[in-house]
């Protein structure tokens, strides 16, 4: 959880009009496609969608890194078909292995993925692979498509954005990234970004050994799911296609550019942030904020931009923090329960751990039915959190329990060995002589496994580093248990 601003604005369905311009032709592969959506309307939106991103999963703090991303992303734009949208290319802070495109010009990659990167060539496939989505206008399709799916449903689920289900709980804009495209629109993407690196004269290798690492990522990936591939499909045998690309064009070789790109993410932060806080010992502690609580045993949780999520194991409970709006847990509560759609069932002021709170039940009619929750407003840092669970009004008899003894479990976090965690961070380093990994790994130390070391590098097993090649490895203790 990321405390730099307050909660967002909704964005997305209220910025975007109804205009019907049905059949358009797309620029970048010159067919027909469905459209609902103006240029001007898809420029918006992603604009829109764009300042929502930037606040809330927030970008990473490094001006050169971000101008150097930008410059190569802007000359690749400047040779699409779409060369005077409002392009920006931009790192955000997050870890996982992801890239993705808001409609009419921002690109985003994560931190995450440009830790994976192993020269400007590698970057530029993807960073063509997102222009492609843009150019294509794929999520404009998609968003017309849902646009005909929602027209005349208004549930108030939507109107009460706090009880959005589990996983849209990022808020606005933010559930644009998690349109999902299809193998078609992938394999396109794919086809378009190798047409403007090639344009540019980068080395189409790079796409090949892209796909290669996240192929391996796919196979290496214990319980999570790397964010790149649940909102990108794996079109099938692209490091094939990106092979065939390769040969049918002819084209050899080409810039490269590996010693540059990774003088360029020397010092990258590589993992989880400690700042944002961390699940240890079945807690989640954040120590800026110093703060702890715990949510039941066994389900599964998520530490997003704007709030802390845990999910029952049979999916039918959710329980979040997020900020509140109000500088007391009274204005909170009265701003809460003044929503349209929410009932208070009840409300009354209490302390917990000591920290002064407000603790209610309410409902709330969906077209699914009726949903019951509890929540607690309590003040702490300076700050009122809104701490809640909620589940369907018919299983609330089994989850009061569960709920009320999280909630009691928010309290203040003092403990010195969970503050000021050092980020792990990626540490350059040119090596002396032909070596192994295995011994690389045993002559520069890194603070992950093998296999990491071995992936984040793209070596395959039985790899020999030549002589004075740049490597990566990672130092710093980082989050506890992120591997
Ligand atoms: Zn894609």
């Amino acid at each position: 959880m990321r405390i730099r601003q307050k909660r967002l604005a909704f964005g997305l369905a209220a910025g975007v009009m109804l205009s019907l311009s049905a059949c358009a032709v797309n620029p970048a592969t010159g067919g027909r496609m469905f459209s609902l959506v103006s240029e001007g309307q898809e420029i918006e939106m992603g604009q829109q969608a764009m300042l929502q991103v930037d606040a809330s999963m927030g970008l990473y703090d490094n001006p050169e890194l971000q101008a150097y991303v930008d410059s190569v992303g802007q000359a690749m734009a400047a040779v699409s078909e779409r060369p005077d949208l409002p392009w920006s290319f931009k790192v955000v802070d997050d870890p996982v292995i992801n890239a993705f495109a808001l409609p009419g010009g921002p690109v985003y990659l994560a931190r995450g993925i440009m830790a994976h990167f192993n020269s400007e060539a590698e970057m530029a496939s993807v960073l063509g692979h997102e222009i492609g989505h843009i150019t294509a206008r794929h999520s404009v399709e998609q968003i017309s498509r849902a646009q005909l799916m929602q027209i005349g449903l208004v549930a108030s689920v939507v109107l009460v954005p706090e009880l959005r289900p589990f996983g849209d709980a990022l808020g606005g804009g933010l559930s644009m990234l998690f349109l999902k495209f299809g193998r078609d629109d992938e394999s396109q993407s794919d086809q378009l970004g190798f047409r403007y690196m090639t344009r540019l004269g980068y080395d189409p290798q790079g796409a090949v050994d892209m796909f290669e690492i996240l192929e391996r990522q796919r196979d290496t990936s214990g319980n999570t799911v790397p964010e790149w591939q649940s909102t990108h499909p794996d079109p099938g045998n692209r490091v094939l296609a990106a092979e065939q690309r390769i040969a049918s064009s002819q084209i050899e070789g080409g810039i490269v550019r590996d010693d540059e790109y990774l003088r360029r993410i020397d010092g990258m932060m590589f993992g989880k942030d400690p700042a944002q806080g961390f699940f240890v010992e079945g807690r989640f502690v954040h120590p800026d904020l110093r703060l702890q609580f715990r949510f039941p045993e066994g389900w599964a949780t998520q530490n997003a931009p704007t709030a802390v999520l845990a999910q029952s194991p049979e999916r039918d409970a959710v329980m979040q923090l997020t900020l509140a709006e109000g500088s007391t847990p009274e204005d909170a509560a009265t701003e809460f329960f003044s929503q349209q759609g929410i009932e208070r069932l009840g409300a009354r002021s209490r302390t917990v751990n000591g920290l002064p709170a407000v603790q209610g039940t309410f409902r709330v009619e969906t077209q699914d039915g009726a949903l019951d929750g509890q929540v607690l407003f309590v003040r702490h840092a300076e700050l009122v959190f809104r701490f809640m669970g909620y589940t369907p009004s018919s299983r609330m008899g089994t989850y009061a329990v569960t709920f009320e003894r999280s909630l009691e479990s928010f309290a203040p976090m003092n403990e010195e060995r969970w503050i000021g965690l050092e980020p792990r961070r990626l540490d350059i380093v040119r090596v002396p002589a032909e070596m192994t990994a295995e011994r690389f790994f045993m002559r520069f130390p890194s603070t992950v496994t093998l296999e990491t070391v071995r992936v984040i590098n793209g070596w395959e097993a039985g790899h020999v580093i030549p002589e004075g090649t740049l490597v990566k490895r990672v130092v710093g203790e980082g989050v506890p248990g992120d591997e």
